[in-house]
């Protein structure tokens, strides 16, 4: 029998708790550092980060589940989902706001499935269809949700396959989706043509906007060239879009949007047999935090919109220098065309799980290379990376160089992983 570590008797000084916590984390990634590039953290500048932090402080205790014990935390998330909505160039419609990304699709899964349910009552083994390089969270949501996905292997431009799309396309699709963009190379999905293909089949169709959505508005304002993704595209029917990503807010909060308040019917989870009666909810958790929603407000009414423009413009800065910078160093290339701020980047001649143990060797927080293409992904999720750029690329140089020679002596055990294992 295993036995575990007992759960202490007595309870310890404060002094002692702010001590063992601060040794616990001498291990963590020094991500204000910006040694962690493309993973985990978004951070845009330290007044930013103090807002977000002191919503959270005030608002600790709230809880959203309670909106009629909380209107400040009603009054929040109904403003962040109307900025939202407008951002997205919605003409009307309804959103929510989730614990994160995988949330978001998921209530968007979830949805459209019983949107189906209404709407394709024929369907009996429900079939979603995605392209490869949709997140694993629609894998996640299909699981829970009983609904078959089909995964399509993209072009060769990392975008959707669409002939191979409308051949997989049958009776029992209900769900199709793209991303915009992608999580690893950064390429936009062909969102119009997909959700008219969508459209024409009474197929739903979801816009996975987690990194973009909030980057997207702004750089288009800025006047770059953003393919078509939100509410202006016909046959979009719901959109996730992560606060605490691009929105700066802090983590467990992202948005769900829908291009219509009909589809509320479908979201919504509206059940009274129980003992204390009816109870409704939006979204998957119960008891939810209000103080996460107070954070994301916070940070957004500081910033505004022109605030966010600025943001953006300072990681498009960082965004054109990888892309000028990573392909002069020997051998490196950047893969397809990447479209807003993620990236990933490969060698003609070395292998890239040694470029990342030459890159966590010099203490670059580097999870292992996406194996398919053979990628490092690298994403300015963080200006504190911004800050840092020039020496990344000082330090990819001289790993390449050092590889090049044939020194291949980095320790691979020191490369990350992204999830849990
Ligand atoms: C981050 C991300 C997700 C998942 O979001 P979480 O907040 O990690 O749950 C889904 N899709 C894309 C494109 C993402 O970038």
């Amino acid at each position: 029998m295993k036995k575990h570590t007992p759960f202490p008797e007595n309870g310890l000084e404060e002094a002692a708790i702010w001590q063992a916590m601060e040794y616990a984390r001498q291990g963590d990634v020094d991500w204000r550092g910006g040694r962690l590039p493309g993973f985990y953290v978004h951070f845009a500048n330290d007044e930013v980060d103090r807002v977000g932090k002191m919503a959270l402080e005030k608002f600790h205790a709230t809880n959203a589940l309670g909106l009629s014990a909380f209107p400040s935390i009603k009054k929040f998330e109904s403003e962040v989902a109307e900025w939202a909505l407008s951002l997205f160039r919605a003409n009307g419609g309804a959103a929510s706001i989730t614990s994160g990304g995988t949330e978001s699709i998921f209530i968007a899964m979830k949805t459209a499935r019983e949107w189906a349910k209404a709407n394709r009552p024929e369907v009996t083994k429900p079939k979603m269809l995605i392209s490869h390089s949709a997140h694993p969270a629609f894998d996640k949501a299909a699981k829970y949700l009983g609904v078959d996905v089909v995964r399509i292997l993209p072009r060769a431009d990392f975008k959707t396959n669409i002939d191979a799309l409308k051949a997989a396309l049958d009776d029992q699709t209900i769900i199709m989706a793209g991303s915009a963009p992608q999580f690893t190379i950064g390429v936009f999905d062909q969102i119009e043509q997909l959700a008219a293909i969508a459209s024409s089949r009474n197929v739903w169709f979801h816009t996975d906007a987690c990194i973009g959505g909030f980057f997207s508005p702004f750089a288009e304002q800025n006047g770059h060239l953003i393919p078509p993704w939100d509410f202006r595209v016909e046959g979009v029917k719901s959109i996730s879009a992560d606060l605490h990503k691009y929105g700066f807010a802090p983590k467990g909060a992202s948005i769900v949007a829908f291009s219509d308040t009909g589809y509320q019917r479908y979201q919504v989870f509206d059940f009274d047999n129980w003992s204390r009666g009816r109870y409704v909810t939006s979204t998957f958790a119960g008891t939810r935090s209000g103080a996460s929603i107070a954070a994301a407000w916070a940070v957004m009414r500081f910033l505004g919109n022109q605030g966010y423009r600025k943001i953006a413009d300072q990681i498009w800065q960082v965004r054109e220098k990888l892309i000028r910078d990573i392909p002069a160093i020997e051998g490196l290339f950047v893969y397809g065309e990447p479209e807003l701020t993620v990236m990933s980047y490969g060698s003609k001649s070395l292998d890239v799980a040694d470029i990342a143990a030459g890159l966590a060797a010099k203490g670059w927080y580097t999870v292992t290379p996406s194996p398919n293409p053979p990628a490092i992904n690298l994403g300015i999720l963080s200006l504190a990376f911004g800050e840092v750029v020039d020496a990344y690329l000082a330090d990819l140089w001289q790993v390449v160089a050092q590889l090049t020679a044939g020194d291949n002596s980095f320790d691979r055990s020191l490369v990350g992983t992204y999830g849990a294992k």
